[in-house]
């Protein structure tokens, strides 16, 4: 009898089994629509030149691997509260407040997470769809994972999302994604963010806004307009902050937990046990891609520089949205995926069924998850036309 013999082997991750595949496959026309992370023209997800200058810098005036201390980076947690917030909101100046630098978005939606359950939080709603890893977090903390409706014909469903969290309990989580969410590209519009800001605080419902795509979608001022509207009516909120894919940081696992309160006192506390729950985990956060943001965000130069490689990311991915929109609307004779080009960021969500993903790939070479989510990025122009015609067959 060996200690592993009560372990049954788990499922293979999926996502990575189709990376495998699509490697492995010969065929000369394959797509790969099914990657997670952004890609270029080249179809590289290539050091951001701002990253490479930064990163250069602070090696050069490293002086001590030192631990930072529970906070992680301050300079780094005082930007990304900026970002989250805007710089003269009110609470920034009251104590109500706090940050903490965290391994990747994964990292703070677990602080967030555990915090709630530390509240009291027994369910957390997520919405459906959503990113597979938010009910992987939730259950891992012992809590149950219940759904929001969330899309309906390629845009954000308002009246089910608000009837669904009408029969929220007090004290309930919910995980709402903005901007860019993973894995439909829908966003509640600003009024729409404000309706659920008000459901939240009616019912007492404790949320944690995952922001892991800022500025992927119309820019960095723009892309927090809903958030913040959210956060104004709502009153309180947790924020987990994603530099992944803003940075391209992916494997420097770059993020920030922050939280938003009534009360200093109550912040106060919060901190305490944000500091506790890091401690207990990873101890310290990591501190190259914090040290990298911090870099960039307080240097005029590097942060245009950067700014300028976000917008290109941006555009790029806006343009092929329209593209792919335009070239499926005219090859299936519908309007249905028009609103592929009302939806922001890397990913949307095809009405395939998981029959249909399968015959896409195994009769035609193209490759994406069962929930037939698409990756923009993964695109190159030249790809458009055939794409589109392979892809009409499936839905018209
Ligand atoms: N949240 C969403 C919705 C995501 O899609 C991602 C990355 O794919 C993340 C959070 C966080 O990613 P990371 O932990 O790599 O920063």
């Amino acid at each position: 009898m060996s200690h592993f013999s009560p372990l049954s082997t788990l499922p293979p991750d999926a996502l990575l089994g189709l990376m495998v595949a699509y490697r492995t496959d010969e065929r000369t026309e394959k797509f790969d629509l099914g990657v997670g992370v952004y890609k270029d023209e080249a179809g590289e997800t290539p050091i951001l030149s701002a990253v490479r200058k930064a990163e250069a810098r602070m090696i050069a005036a490293q002086a001590t691997k030192v631990y930072e201390g529970p906070r992680g980076n301050t300079d780094f947690c005082a930007h990304i509260e900026r970002f989250v917030f805007g710089k003269d909101h009110p609470a920034l100046v009251e104590g109500r407040v706090l940050s903490f630098t965290a391994p990747g978005g994964c990292g703070a939606l677990f602080l967030g997470t555990g915090l709630m359950r530390r509240m009291g939080t027994r369910r957390v709603w997520v919405s459906k769809p959503t990113w597979p890893n938010h009910p992987n977090v939730v259950k891992s903390l012992g809590l149950e994972v219940k759904d929001y409706a969330y899309a309906r014909d390629g845009g954000f469903y308002r009246l089910g999302a608000l009837a669904d969290l009408s029969a929220a309990e007090p004290g309930d989580g919910v995980i709402l994604q903005g901007p860019c969410h993973n894995p439909t590209g829908i966003d509640p519009s600003t009024d729409d963010w404000r309706e659920l800001g008000r459901i939240c605080r009616e019912k007492s419902l404790i949320a944690l806004l995952d922001v892991a795509y800022h500025g992927f979608a119309a820019g960095l001022e723009e892309d927090m307009a809903g958030i913040r509207a959210f956060m104004e009516e709502a009153g309180e909120a947790l924020i987990a902050y994603s530099c992944s894919k803003n940075f391209g940081l992916y494997r420097e696992r770059t993020g920030a937990f922050l939280a938003l309160g009534k009360t200093a006192e109550g912040i106060a506390a919060a901190t305490t046990h944000v500091a506790d729950m890091g401690r207990a985990t990873w101890s310290m956060p990591p501190a190259h891609g914090a040290g990298i943001v911090a870099t960039i965000l307080g240097d005029a130069e590097l942060r245009a520089e950067w700014e300028a490689e976000l917008t290109s990311m941006r555009e790029r991915m806006i343009g092929l949205r329209t593209s792919l929109s335009d070239a499926l609307v005219t090859k299936t004779g519908s309007n249905a995926l028009g609103a592929l080009k009302t939806q922001n960021g890397m990913f949307s969500q095809l009405p395939l069924s998981v029959e249909d993903t399968v015959r896409l790939r195994e009769a035609d070479g193209v490759y994406m998850p069962a929930s037939g989510r698409i990756n923009i990025a993964g695109l190159h122009p030249r790809d458009i036309p055939r794409l589109s015609e392979i892809l009409a067959r499936y839905l018209v």
